[in-house]
Parts: structure tokens; sequence; C-alpha cells
């Protein structure tokens, strides 16, 4: 089977679907891979690399004309008609948001896999490419805080002077949150975090993070393991928290997400103006509505007080190298699933949750939203 992978061509976008590592790995397969020329350009990777791996570097409507096409973006409107029917195309999709794309892929007889419907359990960790990428926009947004930031994280004693470490506040302690206590400890910094899932506190403390604790009543957390929204007593004791943890740190750092609505509105305007001036909010949950009041998609803000707001929603991609080797690594995972003879041949088996989960369109029909799965 040919796997086509065409250059991404969403402003910004630097990733690619596919690496030479990942290439290797899908022509041992049995499959051959056709790679748009210069597609993995701004991700660092050569297409000398790409030929190096096994595969063919060609033109993008020859890429867009495979089997199988592997892309990091949803397709553009205009990209729809260079799939061929009949064709299966692997990428994220924002299914929930995207109806009418959905709509045109049915019609256009496209197999649509949508790598961000990956159903949240173990099983389906290896292809799980909102882990893979909220992982790496922890670390991002702790790099784009010091950034920022106009002093250094780690505390010194030196000639000139003491200087004593940062004080970094996370909210929110799932992939992306953990993966940010990790970084802002290892850069010396002082770290504190909430989640309304209080089994997160071990997590946060085996990061180097030190949790604060509010009183929670059971099934803050649901069942399934993600948050649910809190009632109003519980929310209104939790923005004090955030109101003094915030007034007390250098450096906040957002992610709280509930599956299904927009962010929670957690660090308010007035919040944010008891900030000290040079402090910094890194909002990674900007792209859903944000967690502060005055982020702006996309943007720096600084406030007439001084501090920065960060909101900038495209984390993963500001370290395109790294992003793209996890994200090509979860689509040949997918691959690999999907060849169970390793001979060249795709097998779409819709009686696996796992697979039925991704599979947003069949057939000429719409398969969103998909029977809930089963948490294992
Ligand atoms: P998420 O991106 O949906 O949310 C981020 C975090 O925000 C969560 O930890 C959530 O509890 C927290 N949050 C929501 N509202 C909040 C509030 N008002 N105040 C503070 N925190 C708030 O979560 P995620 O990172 O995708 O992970 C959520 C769960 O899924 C975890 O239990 C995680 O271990 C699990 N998970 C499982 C797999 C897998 O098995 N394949 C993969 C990823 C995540």
């Amino acid at each position: 089977m040919l796997i086509g992978v065409p250059a991404e061509t969403v402003p910004g976008e630097t990733r690619v679907a596919a690496t030479p590592r990942s290439v290797a790995r899908l022509v041992a397969l049995g499959h051959e891979v056709l790679v748009e020329t210069g597609a993995g350009q701004r991700a660092s990777f050569p297409d000398e690399h790409y030929v190096d791996a096994g595969a063919r570097v060609g033109p993008a409507q020859d890429a867009w004309a495979a089997d199988l096409v592997v892309k990091v973006e949803a397709p553009l409107v205009e990209e729809v008609p260079l799939l061929r029917r009949g064709a299966v195309l692997a990428t994220q999709l924002s299914p929930a948001q995207r109806p009418h794309l959905l709509a045109d892929l049915a019609e256009r007889g496209v197999t649509a896999l949508a790598m961000d419907a990956v159903p949240r359990i173990s099983r389906a960790q290896s292809l799980d490419v909102l882990s893979s990428m909220t992982n790496l926009g922890g670390y991002r947004a702790v790099v784009e805080a010091a950034h920022e930031y106009g002093s250094v994280f780690t505390g010194q004693v030196t000639a000139a002077g003491s200087v004593p470490p940062a004080r970094v506040f996370v909210i929110g302690a799932g992939v992306a949150g953990l993966a940010a206590i990790g970084t802002a400890a290892s850069l010396g910094a002082v770290v504190r975090a909430f989640d309304v899932r209080p089994e997160t506190a071990e997590q946060v403390e085996s990061m180097g993070g030190q949790f604060v604790r509010i009183a929670l009543p059971e099934g803050a957390g649901g069942a399934d393991g993600y948050a649910r929204e809190m009632d109003a007593d519980l929310q209104a004791r939790a923005m004090e928290v955030y109101a003094r943890e915030c007034a007390e740190a250098d450096i906040v750092i957002t992610t709280a997400l509930i599956p299904g609505r927009p962010a929670p509105r957690l660090v308010t305007a007035q919040t944010v103006s008891a900030m000290r001036p040079g402090s910094v909010v890194v909002d990674m949950a900007a792209r859903n509505g944000g967690n502060c009041e005055l982020t702006e998609p996309g943007q720096v803000v600084t406030t007439p007080g001084g501090v920065k707001v960060v909101g900038y929603t495209d984390l993963p991609a500001r370290l395109p190298i790294q992003a793209s080797q996890l994200y090509g690594t979860n689509v040949a995972n997918l691959v690999a699933l999907l060849t169970p003879g390793k001979d060249g041949e795709l097998v779409l088996d819709l009686e696996d949750e796992v697979q039925r989960a991704m599979t947003v369109t069949h057939d000429g029909e719409v398969l969103w939203p998909p029977p809930p799965v089963s948490v294992s």
C-alpha cells in the first residue's frame, strides 16, 4: 500500500506526520512511502534523509493521491478533492468541532481516522497524539515562561548577592501540568500545583512539586479519570486558593480542561492584578477559551500592572523536531495496528473499540460520535 505524506499547509504549522525514522518502520511493514518535496524541512528533516530511509520524494498531488494519507492538521476544504475515492486519511481532525469537514470526507468516500479521537485507555497509549503533544506543550510552556520572565529560575548565591528560586504555580496536573511541573522543578524553581483530582497529589510530588490541598468531595474527578465541573461552593473555595497562590507566584502555568466543555475560567483579571510586575502567566488552555480572563489566543499580553499573559496555541509546533518524531511514532504505531500481516495490506477492524473510536467517516457515512469505550 502507498502511504502519502503531504506537507502541512496551515500557517505556522512546523510539524510533519512522518520522519525518516518512522518511514523506516512503515517500509518494514511492507508499505511504500511517498513524501512531498520539502515536507520535513521546517522540522529539520531534509528530503535526502527520507530517501535514505526508503521513501520516494515527489509532488504534493502524488502524496495526496496515496492509498493512506497521513497528516498532522486536518485538510483544508480545497484539499479534500485531492484525496482519491476509497483512500484512508489519518490526521488530527477535532471531529466534534468540524461536522462540515466530516460530511465532505464522507461524501468523497474517504475513511477518516482521527488521531485526536484515540480513546484514553492503556491499550491505545502508543497511538495517543493528545498525550505526546501535550507532554511537549507542558515542557515548552515553561521554556516560554522562562523566556518572558526577567529573572532566573534557580536560586543563586553569588558575590553580587543571592537570588531566591522562582516560585511556579501550576493549575491542572494532567499530562501537560505534570510535564510543566517536572521541567520547572528541574530548572530549580519551587513548584506548587493543584488539580481537582486529588489522586494527582502523588504524581505532582513525584515530579518535584508540592500539592496544594483543598478539601474536595469524593468524585470531583470522574470515574473515567477526567475532571467534572465543580459545584458553586467548592468553586468559590478553589478560586480563593488560586488567587492566593497566584499572588505568591512569579510564574503561573494553567492547564485545566474539562472534556467537551469550554476551559474553566480560574484566573480572573483581579487575580492577575495582584501579581507582581514581571510575573508571567502561561495559559495552555488558550485554544479552548483560556483559564485566564486576560488571555488572547496566540498573543503575549502585558497588563497595565506589568504581568505578561502568554496565550500561545502552538506550543508543540514550537518543538518541531521532537513533536514530529513523537507524532510520526504514533502514526507508525497506528499503521502497525492496521497492518496485522506486516505485508503492506491495510485492514480496518471496526469491531476493535480503538479503531472504531478513531474512525469518523467510512463507506460514505459519518461515524462520529463513536459508542462509549469501556475504561481500562
Ligand atoms: P485534561 O487535558 O482533560 O485536563 C488537564 C487537567 O486539568 C486534568 O488533570 C484535570 O483534572 C484538571 N482540571 C480540570 N478542571 C480543573 C480545575 N477547575 N482546577 C484544577 N484542575 C482542573 O487531562 P489529561 O491531561 O488529558 O488527563 C486526564 C486523565 O486522563 C488523567 O487521569 C490521565 O492519567 C488520563 N490519561 C490516560 C491516558 C491513557 O491511558 N491512554 C492518556 C492520557 C491521559
